[in-house]
């Protein structure tokens, strides 16, 4: 039995929390969608929170970025996004409060004292750690109108087991932690202040995020505790790695996920599922449908070691997805890559070309290019390989194929299949002989969909003529 398999149904609230950097980092996303998936599987909320207090990064290209992911990925989350920089005062209130529970004191050391402190502790090969030199000291100590901030008066002795949903148990001594700023000297609170505040205040049941910030929860922790608001639980999951095992960064390659859109072709669906399985596994299934990822999705099945990055694998699924893709909006979203604006008869016939041109691709772009062929005009450049399967005898073959299809009645697959076999064994040659040049003069190219499927494309008339600018 899973840790989590008794929570009451509709009571569970999670967040997704992103500081806005200009995209949505895959590892965020797929943060955004366990927290989604957990929510929905426990009948729960999913609220969104814009965490901007970096006034010079939150840019609305920033945020919009952050919102835009989401949406293609459908992480839709419940209700308005909450923007933390707003709440600011709020989070000064709560800092007060907690000056007057005298679970917070006023510091008044100067930025120099706290350096000089710095040194010392450096010098004597210490942690830097804030000391606690105002923690007892009276405000009276302080000069009139003296600028300061306020620090939590942390715990000092004992020590917080937190059991992470993900990493089981985690003990940290008091000891290590010092009296953190949850104020600054100009009034603004700190992030750990302003994260408990907002999380606490949007009745988030369920914190779950990247391990990089386990040790943050036992900065958060005592905030909760001095103002006896009821406390998360914690499921801290391990980041994403390259596929040389190191932290992901932008060496890797693509790190937000429009750049899968974009620049790699990825179907939203096909990232969503391979994010799932980044991490989270059900046995050995690896096609996996928000459906039923939602009703199978726990905590318990969210592994404890960091999983690597695999394009590979997250082409393969989205080949999958491409397969299984309707056609109609397949073509759609292979319009705005083709370079020019198609008509209404093209797109119909981009649409009817998806059934023989998306077993091949395993992405939009192959899936753009290989339909390519369809709208070259007459008389088509052939590239360097198509140019060399018409050397020698393959324009005379070409020439009794376009007689052969020049006869037929019914322009079909099964027709034309028949006619170019025919050619192909009065002229005593391979199919293969005649299939390639064939291939060349209605393509351009070496390599397309099956030969009958193209002729049928492509239709009689741009057929024939293809092949007959070929042969003059
Ligand atoms: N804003 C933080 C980040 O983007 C996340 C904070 C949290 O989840 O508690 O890393």
């Amino acid at each position: 039995m899973s840790a989590t398999s008794d929570i009451a149904a509709g009571s569970v609230i999670t967040r997704f929390a992103p500081s806005p950097t200009g995209f949505l980092h895959i590892g965020g996303a797929r943060t955004a969608l366990f927290n989604l998936l957990f929510a929905r599987h426990h009948g729960g909320k999913f609220l969104l929170r814009i965490e901007d207090t970096d006034r010079a990064r939150s840019t609305q290209p920033a945020i919009e970025a952050i919102l835009d992911g989401m949406r293609w990925l459908g992480l839709d989350w419940d209700g308005e996004e909450v923007y933390q920089f707003a709440r600011a005062q709020r989070h000064a209130e709560v800092a007060r409060e907690m000056l007057a529970r005298g679970f917070a004191y006023k510091c008044f050391a100067t930025a120099e004292e706290l350096e000089a402190m710095r040194a010392e502790q450096r010098a004597n090969k210490q942690p830097l750690r804030y000391d606690g030199r105002w923690r007892d000291r009276p405000e009276s100590d302080a000069a009139e109108g003296a600028p300061f901030v306020v620090r939590l008066r942390a715990p000092r002795e004992g020590s917080v087991t937190i059991d992470d949903l993900v990493q089981g148990p985690v003990t940290v001594n008091n000891a290590e932690l010092d009296d953190m700023v949850l104020l600054r000297s100009d009034g603004t609170p700190t992030y750990m202040l302003a994260v408990v505040v907002d999380d606490h205040d949007m009745g988030v049941t369920h914190v779950i995020r990247g391990d990089d910030h386990l040790n943050n929860a036992f900065r958060q922790l005592p905030i909760y505790r001095a103002m006896e608001w009821p406390e998360p639980r914690y499921a801290h999951i391990p980041l994403i790695h390259g596929s040389d095992g190191a932290k992901l960064s932008k060496r890797h390659g693509a790190l937000g996920v429009d750049a899968y859109r974009d620049e790699l072709g990825i179907l939203p669906e096909a990232l969503s599922n391979y994010l799932l399985r980044l991490g989270w596994g059900h046995g050995d299934d690896e096609i996996i449908s928000r459906e039923q990822a939602t009703e199978w999705f726990d905590l318990a099945g969210v592994g404890k070691s960091p999983s690597r990055f695999d394009l590979k694998k997250l082409e393969n699924l989205n080949g999958h997805y491409i397969r299984a893709a309707d056609d109609a909006q397949l073509a759609e979203l292979i319009v705005p890559r083709l370079g020019f604006e198609p008509s209404e008869p093209q797109r119909t016939l981009l649409a009817s070309a998806m059934a023989v041109l998306k077993p091949r691709a395993a992405n939009l772009l192959e899936l753009a290019d290989g339909a390519g062929f369809l709208f070259r005009t007459r008389p088509l450049a052939l590239d360097e390989g198509a140019a060399g399967l018409l050397e020698g005898d393959a324009r005379g073959l070409l020439s009794r194929v376009h007689a052969a299809l020049h006869a037929i009645a019914t322009w079909d697959t099964e027709t034309l299949e028949a006619a170019v076999r025919a050619v192909a064994e009065d002229a005593g040659v391979k199919l293969g002989a005649i299939a390639q040049p064939l291939r060349a003069a209605l393509t351009g190219r070496r390599t397309s969909p099956g030969i009958y499927d193209v002729l049928a494309l492509l239709g009689r008339e741009e057929s024939l003529g293809r092949i007959a600018d070929q042969i003059k």
